[in-house]
């Protein structure tokens, strides 16, 4: 089993953390089954933000991604301007 000790998007997705290391707060944009989306600001004076995509279940090594995962994680990355 994969371990997700120490993995800030593990934390934020079981809830065990509630903002980013400066303190704001990650926002969830949209759920898929296998992945979800963050809104995060983390530069000083928010004077920008990007979004992260990420799978919910820790996955160590890319190669270790099935293929739904990764499917479902493309058509997330696709659509989430449009999310
Ligand atoms: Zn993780």
């Amino acid at each position: 089993m994969k371990t997700s000790m120490g993995c800030l998007f593990c934390d934020f997705i079981t809830g065990k953390r509630k903002t980013h290391v400066n303190g704001f707060p990650f926002q969830t944009l949209w759920q898929t089954k296998y992945s979800i989306s963050f809104l995060c600001i983390n530069l000083p004076l928010h004077e920008d933000a990007h979004i992260i995509v990420t799978p919910k279940k820790h996955i160590e090594k890319f190669e270790d991604v099935r293929n739904d995962i990764a499917q479902d994680f493309i058509h997330h990355a696709q659509n989430c301007e449009t999310a």
